[in-house]
C-alpha cells in the first residue's frame, strides 16, 4: 500500500511518521523543507489536559465548543480534546523538550477563552521544537526506506476518476516539468491561505492554491468566511510579525494619540481589563478607531522585559529598530488563522474518496473561531486520525489511465512556458490581496463583499486571457487562477452569512441569528459557486 502526504508542516509530518510506524510506505512531498513551514512560527504552545491537576477533558471540550460559537461538531471536538495527553507523551517520546518546573512537571500557560491553564509550551519556540523532533523521527523512517522525502515539488492537481483519488500531479521546480505521483491514499496538509491576503502573520508558502485547485476539481470547502485576525502585529517589509498576547498579559496598554494626548481607548471603553479582551473584539476596536495604534510596555522595569518578553524585545529591535524598553510598538491587526478549509468527515476524508485533508487546510474543530493552542493540537491529532483510517483500509486495485489528462496539463503548462509576454503576475496578485484586505476585512457588509466579488470576476477574466512573465516560476503563474477562484468562494461565503458569529462580523447584520447556526459548505461548478448550510454536521460521520 502507498500513501502520499502533501505538505510537511506539523500535520503532514505527524501523519507520515504515524503511517510509516504502522508499515505504510509514504511519500512526503513539499516545495520546501519542514523548517520553512508555518508550523515553526507557533510560539505560544499546544493545548492538552494532563492527568496531573484539576483540569479535565470536559472543560477543554466546553471551552472549544464555546469558542466555535455552535459550529464545531461535538463528536470531533471530544475526540480532539481527549487525545491531548497522548499527543504530548508522543511528542516527548520523540524528543520534544517541553518547559517543566523543578518537579519535572510540564508547565502550562493561560490562553484566551480557556477556563484552565492548559497550554503546554517549549519556551517561546513550541512549533520549532515540535517540528525539529518530527524531522528527526521522519529521518529514521527515511533511512529505513519507509518514508520517501520529495522536495522542490508543488502540488499541481489531484488524479481523480469517478470521484476517487489516485494520487496527484506535481510541478517539479528543478526539471520545470509535471510529474505524476500515484498512491492508494492522498493526504492534503497544505496549511492556510495566507497569500490571498499578501502580508499576514503566517507563511506565504501557504497560498491556498491547493485548496482552490481541488475546489475546482470537486472538493467541497467549509466555513471559509471565518478568518481569525490577531490584533497586535508589527508591519515589516515581508510580513506582519506577531506581537504576542504575552505583552498585554504583562500589562501592555493600547493607545492612540489625540491632540497630543494618549487615549487608552480599550481601558476607557471596557475598563481595567480592556487590553485583555478577545482577539476579534480588540481587532475590531483597533480597525474601527481609524487611528495609528500603539502598544506600550516601556513602563515595565528592564529586567522584567528581559526575563519575560525577550523575543518581542528582539524582533522589534531586529525588524524595526524599536527599543520596547523606551518606546511604544506601532501595532495593527492582521490575518492570522483560517478556521475554514476542506470539508472533512470525522476520519478526515474529503468528499472525494481516498483523498484526506488535515491540519490548517481542513475545517473541522474550530467552528467560527479557534482557541489559541488548539491548532497545533488539531494538526497533530488530525494527522493521527487520517493515518489510522488509512491503515485500516484496503489498497486500490488498478490505477486508471491518466495519460490524456497528463498530456493536456503538460500542453497547458508549455504554452505558458513558451510565452513571450512580460505581463507581471504579481500585479494581479497585489490587486487580489488589496481586494481581500479591503472587502473582507475585520468588519464586513453586503456592499463591500459584492464589490470584492466583482473585483475577483474581473481579475479572473484577465487571468484567463493573458500569458505571463517568464522570469517568475511557472508555478506562481499557473497558481493564480485557482487562488482567485478560492478568493471568490471566501467572499461568496462571507456574503451569504448575513449575521455576525465568531470571527465573522457584519456591520449590516451585527447580531448572531439562530437561522444561521450551521456550517457553510461551498462547492464549485463551471465557474459558479453554490452554498449549502450544514446544520446537522453531516460530515460528522
Ligand atoms: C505566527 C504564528 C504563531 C502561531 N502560534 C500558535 C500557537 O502558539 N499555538 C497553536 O496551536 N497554533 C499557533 N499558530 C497556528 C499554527 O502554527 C498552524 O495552524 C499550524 O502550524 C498549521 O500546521 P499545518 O501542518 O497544517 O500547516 P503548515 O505548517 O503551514 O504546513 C503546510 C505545508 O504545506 C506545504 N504546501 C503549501 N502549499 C503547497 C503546495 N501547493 N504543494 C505542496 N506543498 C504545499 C508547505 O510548504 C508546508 O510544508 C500560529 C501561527 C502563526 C502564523
Amino acid at each position: 500500500m502507498e500513501a502520499l502526504v502533501i505538505g510537511s508542516g506539523i500535520a503532514g509530518m505527524a501523519c507520515a511518521v504515524r503511517l510509516a510506524r504502522q508499515g505504510i510506505h509514504t511519500t512526503l512531498a513539499s516545495p520546501a523543507p519542514s523548517g520553512y513551514s508555518e508550523s515553526v512560527m507557533a510560539a505560544g504552545g499546544i493545548n492538552a489536559v494532563l492527568n496531573d491537576g484539576d483540569d479535565f477533558v470536559e472543560s477543554h471540550v466546553q471551552d472549544t465548543l464555546k469558542g466555535g460559537c455552535g459550529l464545531s461538531g461535538e463528536k470531533a471536538v471530544r475526540g480532539l480534546c481527549s487525545h491531548g495527553e497522548e499527543i504530548i507523551r508522543f511528542l516527548e517520546s520523540i524528543g520534544t523538550v517541553f518547559s517543566v518546573d523543578q518537579n519535572n512537571r510540564l508547565l502550562r500557560r493561560a490562553f484566551g477563552g480557556q477556563s484552565h491553564k492548559r497550554t503546554c509550551y517549549c519556551g517561546s519556540s513550541t512549533g520549532k521544537q515540535i517540528v525539529s523532533a518530527l524531522i528527526m523521527e521522519a529521518r529514521r523512517f527515511e533511512a529505513s526506506g519507509m518514508i520517501t522525502r520529495r522536495l522542490r515539488v508543488h502540488f499541481h492537481s489531484a488524479l481523480i476518476k469517478d470521484g476517487i483519488c489516485y494520487g496527484a500531479l506535481f510541478f517539479n521546480m528543478k526539471s520545470l516539468r509535471l510529474e505524476a505521483f500515484y498512491s492508494d491514499f492522498t493526504v492534503m496538509a497544505t496549511g492556510g491561505q495566507n497569500a490571498l491576503f499578501g502580508k499576514t502573520t503566517g507563511s506565504t508558502l501557504c497560498d491556498g492554491y491547493a485548496a482552490g485547485r481541488l475546489f475546482m476539481q470537486g472538493a467541497e470547502l467549509k466555513n471559509l468566511e471565518f478568518i481569525q485576525y490577531h490584533p497586535t502585529t508589527l508591519e515589516t517589509a515581508q510580513k506582519k510579525m506577531l506581537i504576542s498576547e504575552a505583552v498585554r498579559g504583562e500589562g501592555g496598554r493600547l493607545f492612540y494619540m489625540e491632540q497630543g494626548k494618549r487615549i487608552y481607548f480599550m481601558e476607557e471603553k471596557y475598563g481595567e481589563k480592556g487590553n485583555l479582551l478577545t482577539r476579534d473584539l480588540i481587532s475590531r476596536e483597533i480597525s474601527g478607531c481609524g487611528k495609528d495604534v500603539f502598544l506600550d510596555i516601556s513602563f515595565l522595569d528592564e529586567k522584567t522585559i528581559d526575563d519575560r518578553l525577550p523575543e518581542v524585545r528582539d524582533l522589534c529591535m531586529k525588524y524595526r529598530r524599536i527599543d520596547i524598553k523606551k518606546e511604544p510598538i506601532p501595532v495593527s491587526p492582521s490575518v492570522h488563522f483560517f478556521m475554514g478549509g476542506f470539508a472533512v468527515h470525522l476520519n478526515h476524508e474529503t468528499n472525494i474518496q481516498n483523498l484526506f485533508a488535515i491540519g490548517e487546510c481542513a475545517s473541522m474543530y474550530h467552528g467560527a473561531n479557534r482557541l489559541g493552542g488548539n491548532s497545533l493540537l488539531s494538526a497533530m491529532y488530525s494527522g493521527f486520525v487520517a493515518s489510522d483510517e488509512i491503515v485500516g483500509r484496503e489498497s486500490r486495485e488498478k490505477i486508471p489511465d491518466f495519460s490524456a489528462y497528463l498530456e493536456q496539463e503538460r500542453k497547458l503548462l508549455k504554452k505558458d512556458q513558451d510565452s513571450r509576454s512580460t505581463f507581471p503576475v504579481f500585479y494581479i496578485r497585489d490587486l487580489l490581496s488589496a481586494t481581500m484586505n479591503e472587502h473582507l476585512g475585520i468588519v464586513r457588509d453586503e456592499e463591500s463583499l459584492e464589490k470584492g466579488l466583482s473585483d475577483i470576476d474581473y481579475y479572473l477574466s484577465i487571468a484567463k486571457k493573458i500569458r505571463y512573465d517568464r522570469s517568475v516560476s511557472p508555478y506562481t503563474n499557473y497558481s493564480l487562477n485557482a487562488m482567485l477562484t478560492l478568493a471568490g468562494a471566501v467572499l461568496y461565503s462571507a456574503r451569504e452569512r448575513r449575521e455576525s458569529r465568531g470571527a465573522h462580523y457584519r456591520r449590516d447584520h451585527a447580531k448572531t441569528k439562530e437561522e444561521y447556526a450551521s456550517s457553510s459548505l461551498v462547492s464549485y461548478n463551471h465557474g459558479d459557486y453554490s452554498l449549502r448550510p450544514d446544520r446537522e454536521h453531516s460530515y460528522e460521520s
